[in-house]
């Protein structure tokens, strides 16, 4: 089979590789879509990351369909369709894991429903640890993959108005037919005054960090209400300085985080209370995972927002 092995930073061949195994208490799965996570973007410039970022974690955001089951597997069978939950290396034609590492897809969703759902489980948790209020006020910094399912989030959870920040055009028309209330470009505003304006001076009550980097959580701090919520969602490549001294003046808290709840977000994928799939730009084949894929959302244009891998074609 064909799979996109990476070797090191700029080094992804495309190998024929076997079939894996399928273990026994485990699934071989044929995988349908692989979505192109940041994470693996990160990876391919700047990796391999020990610890967090382990190389094995390229791919892992796929759906497919079971295609065997091993001897002591007693609750899928061949042809149900699944989703990875911490499934690795999905930029091939079969996976093969535990069946605990799987989640079953609900009968509404299609397989591009399937390859998003990973991220936007991501999105779903965060919003869930922000404890939102009924029509409290919020802020996402960043309209890229996360950002996007962050603001469809939010609307399914009722909150109130759902302000968004983003520099590249075609992310904030995205994010705007997604249900966001006003976007702003803050190359071309004050954010914060922006922000101030439409809470009567106070600044919003749960801003979200999606992007990564201090200057985008440095709006996160200054746009947010005083005792209200920062959720950091943003992975950060580098050490950030903060004024401990301001947030401890401000009472605010800084939530971090980085979790996955499949059984309460398939169910708002499948009744369309989150359209996840609309943040879909482009599906590609193996063979172009990295012209098409890669070298494409490390490029500032920022007109893709993510990229699935379809090994069929
Ligand atoms: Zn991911």
């Amino acid at each position: 089979m064909k799979k996109a092995v990476y070797y090191g930073v700029h080094d992804v061949r495309v190998e024929d590789v076997p079939v894996p195994e399928v273990p026994d208490d485990g699934l071989l799965v044929k995988v349908k879509y692989c979505g192109i996570c940041g994470s693996d973007v990160h990876e391919y410039h700047h990796g391999p990351f020990v610890g967090v970022f382990a190389p094995g974690v390229w791919g892992h955001e796929f759906s497919g369909e079971v295609a065997e089951v091993g001897p002591k597997v007693d609750d899928y069978k061949p042809g149900d369709r699944v989703v990875g939950k911490a499934v690795t290396g999905a930029y091939a034609e079969y996976v093969a894991a535990p069946s605990r590492l799987f989640h079953k897809m609900a009968d509404a969703m299609s397989y591009e429903d399937g390859a998003v759902t990973e991220p936007t489980t991501v999105a779903c948790y965060a919003v869930g640890k922000a404890s939102l209020q009924p029509g409290e006020n919020t802020l996402v910094v960043g309209a890229g993959p996360i950002g996007l399912l962050t603001v469809m989030a939010l609307k399914a959870a009722g909150a109130g108005p759902v302000y968004v920040s983003e520099s590249a055009p075609t992310r904030r028309a995205l994010a705007g037919e997604l249900g966001a209330d006003e976007v702003f470009d803050p190359t071309q505003c004050d954010l914060v005054e922006e922000m101030k304006k439409r809470t009567g001076g106070k600044g919003v009550d749960v801003s979200f960090e999606c992007v990564g980097i201090r200057p985008s959580l440095m709006d996160c701090i200054n746009s947010t209400r005083r005792r209200r919520r920062i959720v950091v969602e943003g992975v950060f490549m580098e050490e950030v300085s903060l004024d401990v001294f301001h947030l401890l003046e401000k009472d605010i808290s800084l939530i971090f985080t980085l979790g996955a709840d499949f059984d309460a977000t398939v169910p708002l994928i499948a009744e369309g209370k989150i359209p996840s799939a609309r943040i879909v730009t482009s599906t590609i084949g193996l063979d172009d995972i990295v012209t098409m894929g890669m070298e494409k959302l490390s490029q500032d244009i920022k007109d893709e927002i993510k990229i699935l891998v379809n090994p069929e074609i």
